[in-house]
């Protein structure tokens, strides 16, 4: 038997083809079966092949299968991150200001358009391709801002890209319009048919006073063209006016609550115990998923001048929407990672298991890693319809993130570290398991 090897990148021996990973923590939710305890997963030919309780594993008989011993380490399958925007992804680098209002963001964002080439835009997205990928990520949806009703350049870099990718990271590609773009039914029949010609999920963007009398168009689009659909919407938090409830009474009506995602839905956070519970009892009834996006919001929400004291205000308003309450009625939650390092966010590096560790903080999660793993896999992959659902179970790809910390403490303590990536059975080693060098952005704009 032999230490799994954690420390070091040079030498890192390749993992066998038949081998035996065992005293492994496994989070109950991505086991098909309850029994608590350290568990023993086999991996075979890229899948894997057996999982085991470790006492059922120590009882059977001895075989020539090799056996790394985790000691207790956590393992989790490959990571979805749900929601991200690739296409603005470093534009810190590009030489763009993080903004500290999300309206100013959208509108500096908007002004840089003309600068995207299809080379910067390559540069970008592969360069957080390959982070994710370093991280652990398998599945990942970018949201494409839609400036164009045929679609964006940025789109159909996207398209090349999800090829390039597939079987690394499966990508998955959402357009994100205005509401508004509802009002012109021929503009927006022509967004919908370029979606569906992309394999696309289609996505609006409703904002405060929106007009959601338009949104039953969104879902006759979505229903004509057999699409996903996908709610940016209710991201403030003031006035405590949401436009979520239009959304579910629309997603329960027409059936349409497994293909219909909300993102951000922070003003659920500051509504009345009262209004907030009857919203997420609708919420529940129509099937719809919901995700949580901590960097941002938190980063976004509550973040104010004050004059009185040197311009800074320190917040006082998270910005989530309420996990807890969602969790405690069945309704499908997932974290993600949202932007990175651009105006609307000057940190972050689409690593879903950070973003866990901070939703743990900013949403007192008092067991992220036994209680919430999904929220960053399982959850994920049914937010995007994936056919992979992220359980370590028999005949499932051997797709593993596996960290030395044996508890949520040591897991969220030290989560950037230490953590070693398994896809289809192979450990990935040098360039592919650290994420790329910052430098390699330099002069990304002339
Ligand atoms: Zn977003």
């Amino acid at each position: 038997m032999s230490q799994f090897p954690f420390q070091g990148e040079i030498g890192q021996p390749p993992l066998p083809p038949r081998v035996w990973l065992s005293r492994a923590n496994v989070p109950p939710s991505l086991r098909d079966f309850a029994t608590p305890g350290l568990v023993a997963l086999q991996l075979q030919d890229g899948q894997i092949a057996q999982v085991l309780q470790q006492a059922e594993f120590d009882a059977r008989p001895a075989s020539d299968i090799p056996v790394l011993d985790l000691d207790g380490s956590t393992v989790l399958s490959a990571f979805v991150d749900a929601h991200t925007h690739l296409d603005k992804g470093d534009l810190c680098a590009a030489g763009l200001a993080p903004e500290r209002d999300l309206f100013a963001a959208i509108a500096l964002v908007r002004g840089d358009y003309g600068h995207w080439s299809a080379a910067e835009l390559e540069r970008r997205m592969d360069f957080a391709l390959r982070t994710a990928y370093a991280h652990g990520t398998r599945a990942l949806n970018s949201y494409c801002d839609w400036s164009q009703p045929e679609g964006p350049l940025a789109w159909r870099v996207l398209q090349d890209l999800r090829a390039r990718w597939a079987g690394r990271v499966e990508l998955v590609i959402t357009s994100l319009a205005s509401i508004a773009e509802l009002e012109n039914p021929a503009r927006a029949a022509t967004i919908a048919a370029a979606v569906a010609e992309g394999r696309g999920v289609l996505g609006w963007f409703v904002y405060p006073g929106a007009p959601v009398h338009l949104l039953p168009r969104a879902f006759e689009l979505a229903e004509r063209h057999g699409l996903r659909l996908d709610f940016h919407i209710d991201e403030h938090l003031n006035p405590p006016r949401p436009n979520l409830p239009h959304v579910a009474r629309l997603a329960r009506e027409r059936g349409w609550g497994a293909r219909t995602v909300c993102g951000h839905c922070c003003v659920l956070g500051v509504l009345e115990p009262g209004e907030r519970d009857a919203l997420l009892d609708d919420v529940a009834a129509s099937g719809l998923g919901l995700v949580s996006l901590p960097w941002t919001n938190l980063y976004l929400q509550d973040n104010a001048s004050d004059p009185a004291h040197g311009g800074r205000r320190t917040p006082g308003r998270r910005g989530l929407l309420p996990v807890h309450e969602a969790r405690a009625r069945g309704i499908p939650l997932a974290f993600a990672s949202d932007n990175h390092r651009d105006p609307f966010f000057p940190g972050g590096d689409l690593d879903p298991l950070q973003t866990l560790a901070l939703a743990a903080m900013a949403a007192h999660l008092d067991e992220p890693v036994r209680d919430w793993a999904d929220t960053v896999t399982r959850q994920g992959a049914a937010a995007l319809g994936l056919a992979w659902d992220g359980v370590l179970r028999p005949g499932a790809p051997a797709d593993l993130v596996i960290h030395p910390g044996r508890s949520s403490v040591e897991v969220v303590g030290r989560a950037a570290h230490g953590r070693r990536v398994v896809r289809a059975g192979r450990l990935l080693a040098g360039a592919e398991a650290a994420p790329p060098d910052f430098r390699e952005l330099d002069g990304l704009r002339p």
